[in-house]
C-alpha cells in the first residue's frame, strides 16, 4: 500500500509537468512520458530491463491463441456461411486468408468499427476454428494453461502495480471536479493555467463548430477545421489554454455563437491544466496497458483479476464496473481506450470472460438507460460489447441458469417502454420519440444474440430458468396482444393518420426472437409442453377486443351456427395477436415432435376461440383488399401490407393461417365453414335471406366472396409445413423459389429479398437451386437469371399464398402463355398437395361439407344464370379451383388405397355433384368465362376420371365407359385441333420475324443511305488485275483514286448537298481529347509538339460520330444550345459550353467541335512522265534540290531581316523551279465556309492538345492539326491490333469517315497558315532527319515519333512551292515523288531506332558484331510494322488509292518500298551512307544520354486484377495513406491505368491543381490519363470514370458473384470474381476514347440535378 502511495505522489508531481505544458500536445510530451514515467513503472515490474523480460515472455509463446484483432470502420470482415455458429462470428482479413474458410461460402462485410476477430474461439466455428497462424498458439497456449503462471515475484510486483494504475485510471477517467484532483493527487504547487475544452455532441454539424470557433476563439479556418474534426473523432478538445479569466471568456462566447446558430449551446468546460494533464496520462496508461499485457497471458490473468476483483471500500463496485457505469459520461476518447483494454484483456481469457460476463449482465439494466438517454452512436457505447458476451453459447446458458439473463433484457425493455402502456396494459405508440425508440430496440438484439444457438442439453434449472424468462416474454407479447386496434371509418376520411410504424417496428425485431423461442421450445418435450401451458394461459387471460352481443343460432343447409356475433367492419380490430400466433406456432412443434398427445394433460383448448382472432385479422385484409376501409387512410393499407409481406409474414399472417387450420382441424367442418361466412359477413348473403340492389355493395360481397374462398383454398392447400405435412424445410423454400420463379427469371439477389430470412441472415436458396431452377449466364452487361426447370411446373399453384395480388396475375398470364406456347390448353390446375399430417388431416373434409358445397354451387349458378352484378370470373375460378382440389384429393386416395381406406368421398354421384358438374358444363359454353374454357373442362374431365376410379374401384365393374368415350374423343380431337393451331401460329409468328427482320435491314440500309457515310474499302469493287497491280498510294508508280461525288445529306435540315471545294461547308462532328492510351512513359509529358517524343505521352485524338451537317445548321444549332442551356440554370451541368461542347443532335454523343469535308484531290498522274521524271531526279538530286531550296528560304528570311530581300533567293528558287519543273499555280481554294471551318476546328485542336487559350494565329496550330492526324491514325491501328482486326475493311462506316476527314482536314491546313510558318516548320522537322543541317534546338533522331514526322514531313512539304507572290502548288509527279523520298528517308531512320532497340541491345550488347543477321531482320521487320501499318492508313486516307492486304509485303508494295526493307540502304547507299556515318557518329556520342525504346512499343491495358476481389480487399486492407499516419477510415482506389493506389475522398491526400483544391483520384487522373481517369474504388467495388476535373460517373466494377451479378457497396457480400469479359469492355471503353462519352450518357440517364463534386474524389 505504501509504495502504492509513493508512486500516486511521484505522478502528482510529475505528470502536470509532462503533460498539458503548451496549447497543443508537443511530441516531446510522449518521450518525457516514455523516460520519466513508464519506463520507470516496467523497471519496477520486472525488476530488470524490460525489454529483456519482454522478450523472454514473448519466447515463452504464452500469447493469445484468440486472434481478438478489433477492427476499424470501414476493415473488410469475413463469415463463413458453412462454419460460423451465428452470423457475428467474423474473421480478419489477415485470418481468414489463412484459414479454411477461404475455400467455402463466405460473406464479405465492411465492419462499422469496434468488433474483434474470433479467430481462434473454439465456440465461435462448427470447423476450423483458428487459422494457420493462430493454430500454433493455440496449441502451445494449451500446453501453457496449466503453467502459464508468472514468476511469484513478477506475480506480487504486477498485481500491485495493476492495482495502484488501473485505480488511477478509473479515478482520472471518471475524475468530475473541474479544478481540484484527489488529495493523494494535489501537487505541491498549484499553477494558473486552465484549459477551455469543448465537447463533442451529436446536435452540432461540422459546420456550426467551425463557425462558432472562428468567431469564438478567432482561430484560422484551417485550425478551426482540426480542432473540429479532433472534437468529431476524440469526444473533446482543448481549444484555448489561458487564465481562467479567458478561458471563461471563451467559453462564454462558444456558448453564446453556437447558441444563436442552433438554439443549443456546445458543451465547453473549462478544467484546471493538472486535471488536464492527468487525464491525458490515464489515456496513455490505457495504451501502455494494452501493449504490456499482450505480451504475456500470465499478465494479462493479473490485469483481469484486479480490474474485477471486489473493491476494498464497501459499497463500491469493482474498478472495470465503475467504468462500464461511467461510460455512458466520459468522452469518445476515453471510452474507446477502455473498451480496448477489455477486449484485449477480459475477453480474450475464457474465465474472467465469464465473470466480466455476470457482472455485465449484472448492471445490464444500468447500462442500457445510460446508453439510451446518451447521444453517442450504439458502437462507442460499452453495450455494444454484448454481442461479443451473449453470442457464445456457453457463456449464454450459463448466464440464463445464473443471472436469468432472458428476464432481465425483457424486464430492461418494458421499462423502457412502460411510458407507452395505456390503461388496458396495452402499448400504445402515439407520439414516441423516434430516436430514443431507436435505441430501445437495439435492446432486442441482445435477446437475439442470448438464443443464437438453441442447448443441446437441457438441465432442469436451465428449464426452470428459461420459462421464467418466457414468461416475461409472454407479458411482454401480452401488451402488443391487440395494440394500435383499429376501426374502420365512415363517412369522413380519418383527419390524422394513426401512428403504426412503432409497433411494426417492434413486431420485426421480435420476428426472429419468436421463431428462436419456439425452436428452442421444440428442442424439449417438457419445455414444449410447459411453454404451451403458459402461453395458452396467457390467450386466455388476454381481453382484447372482446365480444359484445350474446351468442346467437343461424342456420344454413339445416345445419346451426351456434356463435357469439363480430362485425369486423364495425367493431375494433388489430393486427397485433403476437400471443395467438406463437400459441400456433408451438402447437405446430407440438404436432411434429408428437407431443400433441399430452397435451391434454397440459391445457384445455377452445379451438374457435383460439382462431378467434386471427380470423378476423384476416377478414380485416379482405376488406382493405375489398376497399371497404379506404377512409381509414394509408396507415391500415400500410400495417395489412407488412401483415403479408416477407419481412414480417412468417410470424403474422402465416401463423393466422395456421390457427385457422389448427381450428378447421377440431371444429365440425359445417360448424367452421359457417363461422367464417360469419366473420366474413357473408352469411345472410349466402343463405338468402338478404339481398340487395346496391351496385357498391354488390361489388363489395363480390370482392368479399372472392377473398374467402380465396382463403378456403389456402386453408385447405396451404400445406407446405413441418407439422402440418411431412414436408422439410427445403420443400418449403422450394416451393417458394418455384413460384417466384413462375412470374418471372429472377436474379440471384431478387430471390433472396423475395425469401424469408432466418435468424442467421439464410433463406436456405443456395440449398435448392439447382434442383429447381436453371440458371442463365449474364453477358457483357445486365446479370445472370435463374429460370425455373420445366418439371416443376407443375408445382405451379394459381393461388399460391405468398404471391401479392399483381404477382399473382403475372404469375398466370406467364404460365398461361407458356402453356400456349407450348401447344398445350391453358388450365392452372391445383397441384397435387403432400397428404397432410394425421394432426390435421381432417381438414379437407371442409371440401365436400354441406355449406361448402352449397356456396360453390350458389356461385356458379349465378355465373350460369349470368346475372352479371352478382358474380365475377375470379369467383368462379375460385369455386372451380375448390372443386379441382376436392377432386384431386380424391383421385390421389383413390390411386394410393384400397377403396376402403379412402376417407374422403366428393360424393360425385350424390346430388350436389351432379349440380356442380351440370353447372360447369353450362358455363362452359359462356363467352364471358372465354379465358376459364380449358380449366373448366379440365375440371369436368377430372370428374369423369374421378367417377371412372370409383367405380373401377367398386366391385360393381364398369358400365359407363362408352357415356364417357365421345367426350374423350371430343377432347382428343379438340386437343388436335388446339395443336395445330399452335403450329400454325408458331409457323406465322416466324414469318413475321423474318419480315421484320428484312424490314429492319431496309432501314439499316436506308439509314446508311441516309447517313450518307461514304462506303469504306470493299465499296466499288474496282475492276480488278489492271487496278490491283497498281496498289501504290505512293511515288510514280501510284495508282489511280477512285474519287466518287460525294452526296451527303444534313442530319438537321435533311437536305443534301456535294462536298466541293468551294461550296458551302458541311461539317463532322467531333470530339479532340488529350489522349494518353499510347504512352509509354504515364504520367510524363513531354512539350515540345513539333517532334512527337516517341514515348507518344500525351497525343491529341480526334474522334468523330460520323454526322454530318451543314457548317451553317450547325452553327445556328450550336447558338441555340448555348442559349437554351444557359437560360435553364442547373441544367445539364455535364456540357462545358464555355469550351464549345455540345452533344450531336443525332446520336447525342458529347463533341467538341466540327471536321469540315473536304474533297480528295484527284491528282491524275502520268506514269510515263513521272518515270522520266524519275530519271533525273534520283534521291541524292532530290535532296541537293530541297536542301537548296530551303537554305534560299533561310536565307531570305535572314536578309528579310537586314536590307536586300532579293538577291540570293531568286536564283536558289530558279534552281528549284529548274529541277523540279512540276508545279502549278494553285488552283485549289476553299469557299469562305469551308475556310471558316477549317479554322475552328484548328483552334480547337490547338486549345485542347496544348491546354492553352485558343489563339488562331499562334505558330503551332497548324504542328497540332498534323499532330492529331498522326495519333488519331496510331490510335486506330492500335486500337485495331489490340482487337485482332484487319487494318482495313474493320472500321466501321463513321470511324473510317472521321479518319478521312482529319486527314484531308490536316492536309488542308497548310493553306490556312501563313506559309513561312509552314516552311519553317518543315526545315525544323527535316532537320531531325538529315544531320548537317541539323540545328542545336532539334532533337535527335532516336528522341521523335517517326510516324508523327512523317505526316507532319508530308503535309508540310507543298508549302515549299509556295512564293510571297505567287500560288503555287506542286505537281501530281513532284508530290509523288516528295511523298516517296521522305517516305523513305524516314522509313530509313525508324529502321535504325527498331535497331537501337532496347531489347536487341540488351540480348546483343554489339549487336553490329553479334547478333545474327535473321535475328535483327526479324526484329526489325516486327519493330516497324506498327509504323507502316500506319503509314498505310494515313496515304489511303490522303490519296483514296485502294488499300492492300493487311500483310507486309503487301503494305510494303502499297507504300513503294522493298519487301526487304534493308535493301532501301542499300538502294541509296550513296546519299544513305553518309547520312547513315553522322547518325552513328551522333549516336556513339550520345548513346549515353539516350533511353533507348523497345520497339514494337508495348500495347497499353488496363492493370491486371485478381481473380479473387478479396485479394483486392486484403491489398485496400494493408494500404496506408502516403501522407497521413492516423488510424481512420481510408477510402483506397485503385488507377486501372497504372495500378497506383490512391487516398480518395481524403482531404489529407487533396491536392492543388491549376489553384483548385482536388482529391488524390482527379489530381492522379491529370498527370496520368491527362485528365482521363478509370478507377476502381476497393471498398465500394465500384469503378469510376472521370474526365477533365469535374465530370465523373460509376460503372460497375468487372467483379460478378457465382449468380452473375455485381455488388456494389458490397452489400450482399457474396464471393466475387474477375469477369475478363466485363473487365475488356472496360479497356475497350478507354482504348477507344469513349470514356467521356460514357460518363455523359450516364448522367443523362442518371439525375441530371443532381451534383455530384467529383473532383473531390
Ligand atoms: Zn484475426
Ligand atoms: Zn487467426
Ligand atoms: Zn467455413
Ligand atoms: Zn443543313
Ligand atoms: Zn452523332
Ligand atoms: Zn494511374
Ligand atoms: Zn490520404
Amino acid at each position: 500500500m505504501d509504495c502504492g502511495r509513493e508512486l500516486l505522489r511521484y505522478l502528482a508531481e510529475q505528470v502536470p509537468r509532462i503533460y498539458c505544458l503548451e496549447a497543443e500536445p508537443c511530441p516531446q510530451e510522449e518521450e518525457l512520458a516514455l523516460s520519466l514515467l513508464l519506463q520507470p513503472l516496467e523497471y519496477f515490474l520486472f525488476g530488470e530491463d524490460p525489454h529483456v523480460s519482454l522478450e523472454k515472455l514473448q519466447q515463452s509463446g504464452a500469447s493469445s491463441q484468440l486472434c481478438g484483432r478489433v477492427f476499424k470502420e470501414g476493415e473488410t470482415t469475413y463469415s463463413c456461411r458453412d462454419c460460423a455458429i451465428d452470423p457475428t462470428c467474423v474473421l480478419c482479413m489477415d485470418c481468414f486468408q489463412n484459414s479454411i474458410h477461404k475455400g467455402h461460402r463466405y460473406k464479405m462485410h465492411t465492419s462499422s468499427g469496434g468488433g474483434f476477430c474470433d479467430c481462434g474461439d473454439l465456440e465461435a466455428w462448427k470447423t476450423g476454428p483458428c487459422c494457420i497462424k493462430h493454430d500454433q498458439g493455440s496449441t502451445s497456449a494449451l500446453k501453457l494453461d496449466s503453467d502459464c503462471a508468472l514468476e511469484a515475484g513478477l506475480q506480487e510486483r504486477a498485481q500491485k502495480l495493476f492495482r495502484v494504475l488501473l485505480q488511477y485510471i478509473a479515478d482520472m477517467l471518471v475524475w468530475e471536479e473541474n479544478d481540484i484532483l484527489p488529495a493523494e493527487l494535489q501537487p505541491s504547487v498549484k499553477e494558473d493555467t486552465y484549459y477551455c475544452v469543448l465537447y463533442n455532441d451529436e446536435h452540432h454539424s461540422y459546420d456550426h463548430v467551425i463557425y462558432t470557433l472562428r468567431r469564438a476563439v478567432s482561430c484560422s479556418h484551417k485550425e478551426a477545421n482540426t480542432h473540429t474534426s479532433l472534437i468529431d473523432k476524440e469526444g473533446r478538445r482543448a481549444v484555448k489554454r489561458g487564465t481562467y479569466e479567458s478561458c471563461q471568456q471563451a467559453k462564454r462566447l462558444i456558448q453564446e455563437n453556437s447558441e444563436q446558430i442552433s438554439l443549443q449551446p456546445l458543451r465547453v468546460e473549462i478544467l484546471h491544466s493538472a486535471v488536464m494533464a492527468h487525464q491525458s496520462f490515464s489515456m496513455r496508461l490505457g495504451t501502455w496497458f494494452q501493449q504490456i499485457i499482450s505480451s504475456s497471458v500470465g499478465l494479462r490473468q493479473v490485469f483481469c483479476q484486479v480490474a474485477l476483483e471486489p473493491s476494498p471500500t464497501a459499497g463500491r463496485a469493482s474498478l472495470i464496473s465503475r467504468l462500464m457505469l461511467h461510460d455512458a459520461k466520459l468522452y469518445k476518447g476515453a471510452r474507446k481506450i477502455i473498451h480496448e483494454l477489455i477486449v484485449c484483456s477480459l475477453l480474450m481469457e475464457t474465465e474472467y470472460k465469464r465473470l466480466f460476463a455476470i457482472e455485465f449482465t449484472k448492471h445490464y439494466k444500468q447500462l442500457q438507460k445510460d446508453f439510451i438517454s446518451d447521444d453517442h452512436e450504439r458502437s462507442i457505447s460499452v453495450t455494444a460489447l454484448s454481442v461479443q458476451i451473449f453470442t457464445v453459447p456457453t457463456l449464454a446458458r450459463q448466464l440464463i441458469e445464473e443471472g436469468n439473463v432472458i428476464k432481465v433484457i425483457i424486464d430492461t425493455v418494458m421499462e423502457m417502454l412502460s411510458e407507452h402502456l395505456d390503461n388496458n396494459n396495452r402499448f400504445h405508440f402515439q407520439g414516441y420519440n423516434s430516436d430514443k425508440f431507436f435505441r430501445i430496440q437495439v435492446i432486442f438484439h441482445d435477446l437475439r444474440y442470448i438464443l443464437i444457438s438453441k442447448p443441446m442439453i437441457w438441465t432442469n434449472k436451465l428449464r426452470t430458468q428459461f420459462l421464467e424468462g418466457f414468461r416475461t416474454f409472454l407479458g411482454m407479447l401480452a401488451c402488443m396482444q391487440g395494440m394500435e386496434e383499429v376501426k374502420r371509418q365512415f363517412g369522413q376520411h380519418i383527419e390524422v393518420e394513426p401512428e403504426w410504424e412503432a409497433g411494426f417496428s417492434i413486431q420485426m425485431q421480435l420476428r426472429h426472437i419468436l421463431s428462436m423461442f419456439q425452436d428452442w421450445c421444440a428442442s424439449d418435450e417438457e419445455v414444449l409442453l410447459r411453454a404451451f401451458k403458459e402461453c395458452h394461459s396467457t390467450l386466455m387471460s388476454c381481453c382484447n377486443q372482446p365480444f359484445h352481443g350474446e351468442a346467437t343460432d343461424s342456420y344454413m343447409c339445416k345445419h346451426i351456427l351456434h356463435a357469439r356475433p363480430y362485425r369486423v367492419s364495425q367493431e375494433p380490430v388489430t393486427v397485433h395477436l403476437p400471443v395467438s400466433r406463437l400459441l400456433a406456432g408451438l402447437y405446430i412443434h407440438l404436432c411434429r415432435t408428437g407431443a400433441i398427445v399430452h397435451l391434454h394433460e397440459y391445457a384445455h383448448c377452445d379451438f374457435a376461440y383460439f382462431a378467434e382472432h386471427p380470423l378476423r385479422c384476416l377478414v380485416l385484409a379482405a376488406q382493405v383488399s375489398a376497399e371497404m376501409w379506404r377512409r381509414n387512410g394509408l396507415s391500415l393499407v400500410s400495417q395489412v401490407y407488412y401483415y403479408q409481406d416477407v419481412k414480417c409474414r412468417d410470424e403474422m399472417f402465416d401463423k393466422d393461417i395456421i390457427m385457422l387450420q389448427i381450428a378447421a382441424s377440431k371444429i365440425d367442418p359445417n360448424d367452421f365453414v359457417m363461422l367464417v361466412l360469419q366473420r366474413f359477413e357473408l352469411f345472410e348473403v349466402f343463405n338468402g335471406s338478404c339481398s340487395t340492389k346496391d351496385q357498391e355493395l354488390l361489388k363489395q360481397w363480390n370482392r368479399l366472396t372472392e377473398e374467402m374462398l380465396h382463403l378456403f383454398i389456402i386453408i385447405i392447400g396451404e400445406r407446405y409445413i413441418p407439422g402440418i405435412s411431412g414436408v422439410t424445410k427445403e420443400d418449403m423454400t422450394m416451393r417458394e423459389v418455384i413460384h417466384l420463379l413462375c412470374i418471372e427469371p429472377m436474379a440471384h439477389s431478387s430471390l433472396v429479398k423475395a425469401l424469408p430470412e432466418n435468424e442467421s441472415r439464410e433463406t436456405g436458396l443456395e440449398n435448392v437451386i439447382s434442383t429447381v431452377a436453371t440458371f442463365k449466364k449474364p453477358g457483357v452487361s445486365g446479370h445472370g437469371l435463374y429460370e425455373v426447370k420445366k418439371e416443376c411446373l407443375q408445382e405451379f399453384n394459381p393461388f399460391f399464398y405468398h404471391y401479392s395480388k399483381s404477382q399473382r396475375s403475372k404469375a398466370e398470364d406467364a404460365q398461361k402463355k407458356r402453356k400456349a406456347q407450348e401447344g398445350c390448353d391453358k388450365a392452372l390446375p391445383p397441384p397435387v398437395p403432400p397428404p397432410f399430417s394425421q394432426a390435421f388431416s381432417s381438414i379437407v373434409q371442409l371440401l365436400r361439407c354441406d355449406v361448402l358445397l352449397h356456396v360453390l354451387r350458389q356461385v356458379l349458378q349465378k355465373a350460369v344464370e349470368d346475372t352479371t352484378t352478382q358474380w365475377t370470373e375470379a369467383m368462379v375460378q375460385r369455386a372451380m379451383h375448390l372443386a379441382a382440389q376436392a377432386l384431386l384429393e380424391e383421385k390421389t386416395q383413390l390411386e394410393a388405397n384400397n377403396e376402403d381406406d379412402v376417407t374422403f368421398d366428393f360424393n360425385i354421384g350424390s346430388e350436389h355433384g351432379k349440380s356442380l358438374f351440370d353447372f360447369l358444363s353450362k358455363l362452359k359454353g359462356l363467352p364471358s368465362l372465354e379465358a376459364q374454357k380449358d380449366m373448366i373442362q379440365w375440371t369436368l374431365q377430372m370428374f369423369e376420371t374421378v367417377k371412372c376410379l370409383r367405380v373401377k374401384s367398386s366391385p360393381l365393374a364398369a358400365t359407363s365407359m362408352d357415356q364417357t368415350k365421345p367426350e374423350e374423343n371430343i377432347q382428343d380431337k379438340e386437343k388436335a385441333e388446339r395443336k395445330r393451331k399452335a403450329e400454325a401460329a408458331k409457323h406465322r409468328q416466324k414469318i413475321m420475324a423474318q419480315m421484320s427482320a428484312m424490314q429492319k435491314n431496309f432501314i439499316e440500309t436506308h439509314k446508311m443511305l441516309y447517313e450518307n457515310v461514304p462506303e469504306s474499302g470493299a465499296q466499288g469493287e474496282p475492276s480488278a488485275p489492271m487496278v490491283s497491280k497498281r496498289r501504290v498510294a505512293v511515288g510514280p508508280r501510284r495508282g489511280v483514286a477512285l474519287i466518287e461525288r460525294e452526296v451527303l445529306t444534313c442530319i438537321l435540315c435533311q437536305e443534301e448537298q456535294e462536298v466541293k471545294a468551294r461550296a458551302p461547308a458541311m461539317v463532322l462532328t467531333a470530339c479532340v481529347q488529350r489522349s494518353t492510351v499510347l504512352t509509354q512513359c504515364r504520367g510524363k509529358e513531354t512539350y515540345n509538339p513539333l517532334f512527337m517524343h516517341p514515348d507518344l505521352a500525351v497525343g491529341t485524338h480526334t474522334g468523330s460520330c460520323g454526322h454530318v451537317m451543314h457548317a451553317s445548321c450547325w452553327q445556328k444549332y450550336f447558338e441555340a444550345v448555348q442559349n437554351t442551356s444557359r437560360s435553364r440554370l442547373h441544367a445539364e451541368p455535364i456540357i462545358d459550353l464555355e469550351n464549345g461542347e455540345y452533344m450531336c443532335p443525332l446520336c447525342k454523343s458529347l463533341c467538341n467541335t466540327v471536321v469540315p469535308l473536304i474533297p480528295l484531290d484527284p491528282l491524275p498522274l502520268h506514269l510515263e512522265s513521272a518515270e522520266l521524271v524519275g530519271q533525273l531526279l534520283t534521291f541524292p538530286r532530290w535532296i541537293e534540290i530541297i536542301m537548296a531550296r530551303i537554305n534560299g528560304l533561310k536565307a531570305a528570311t535572314q536578309a528579310s531581316g537586314k536590307t536586300s530581300p532579293n538577291s540570293k533567293p531568286c536564283s536558289c528558287l530558279e534552281y528549284f523551279y529548274d529541277h523540279i519543273h512540276c508545279f502549278l499555280p494553285n488552283s485549289k481554294k476553299f469557299s469562305d465556309s469551308i475556310g471558316n471551318m477549317l479554322t475552328v476546328c484548328a483552334t480547337t485542336v490547338y486549345r485542347v492538345g496544348l491546354k492553352v487559350p485558343p489563339n488562331e494565329l499562334d505558330s503551332r496550330v497548324p504542328i497540332m492539326s498534323w499532330n492529331t492526324c498522326a495519333f488519331t491514325i496510331q490510335a486506330v491501328e492500335n486500337m485495331l491490333l489490340d482487337e485482332d482486326k484487319p487494318l482495313f475493311g474493320s472500321l466501321q462506316n463513321r470511324q473510317l469517315a472521321g479518319l478521312k476527314a482529319v486527314v484531308q482536314f490536316s492536309a488542308a491546313q497548310r493553306r490556312k497558315s501563313s506559309q513561312a510558318v509552314i516552311q519553317n516548320h518543315f526545315m525544323g522537322m527535316l532537320g531531325a532527319l538529315i544531320p548537317h543541317m541539323n540545328d542545336e534546338d532539334s532533337p535527335s533522331v532516336l528522341e521523335i515519333d517517326c510516324f508523327h514526322l512523317l505526316v507532319g514531313l508530308v503535309l508540310a512539304i507543298p508549302a515549299l512551292y509556295q512564293e510571297e507572290t505567287v500560288d503555287l502548288e506542286p505537281s501530281a509527279i513532284s508530290t509523288a515523288y516528295n511523298h516517296l523520298y521522305l517516305l523513305h528517308l524516314v522509313t530509313m531512320a525508324h529502321i535504325l531506332q527498331v535497331m537501337l532497340d532496347d531489347g536487341l541491345m540488351v540480348t546483343f550488347p554489339r549487336f553490329r558484331t553479334d547478333a545474327p543477321g535473321w535475328y535483327v531482320a526479324d526484329q526489325v521487320r516486327r519493330g516497324i510494322a506498327p509504323f507502316l501499318r500506319c503509314a498505310a492508313l494515313f496515304f489511303n486516307c490522303l490519296t483514296g488509292i485502294s488499300p492492300p492486304e493487311d500483310q507486309l509485303e503487301a503494305l510494303c508494295s502499297y507504300l513503294a518500298l522493298p519487301s526487304n526493307l534493308f535493301s532501301l540502304f542499300e538502294a541509296h547507299k550513296e546519299v544513305v551512307s553518309q547520312l547513315l556515318q553522322r547518325y552513328l557518329f551522333w549516336l556513339l556520342n550520345f548513346l549515353t544520354l539516350v533511353v533507348l525504346r523497345k520497339y514494337p512499343r508495348k500495347q497499353n491495358r488496363l492493370i491486371d486484377l485478381p481473380e479473387d476481389y478479396s485479394t483486392l480487399l486484403n491489398q485496400a486492407c494493408h494500404f496506408q495513406c502516403p501522407k497521413a499516419s492516423d488510424d481512420e477510415r481510408k477510402h483506397p482506389t485503385l488507377c486501372l491505368f497504372c495500378g497506383a493506389m490512391l487516398c480518395s475522398q481524403s482531404t489529407c491526400c487533396q491536392e492543388q491543381l491549376d489553384g483548385a483544391e482536388v482529391g488524390a483520384c482527379t489530381a492522379h487522373a491529370a498527370s496520368c490519363g491527362a485528365g482521363v481517369g478509370m478507377f476502381l474504388r476497393i471498398r465500394e467495388c465500384e469503378v469510376v470514370l472521370m474526365a477533365s476535373k469535374t465530370r465523373g460517373s460509376t460503372y460497375h466494377a468487372p467483379y460478378l458473384d457465382d449468380y452473375g451479378e455485381t455488388d456494389p457497396q458490397l452489400g450482399r457480400g457474396n464471393p466475387l470474381h474477375l469477369s475478363p469479359e466485363r473487365y475488356r469492355k472496360l479497356h475497350q471503353l478507354w482504348q477507344q476514347h469513349c470514356i467521356l462519352e460514357e460518363i455523359v450518357r450516364s448522367q443523362e440517364v442518371v439525375n441530371v440535378m443532381f451534383a455530384f463534386e467529383w473532383q473531390m474524389l
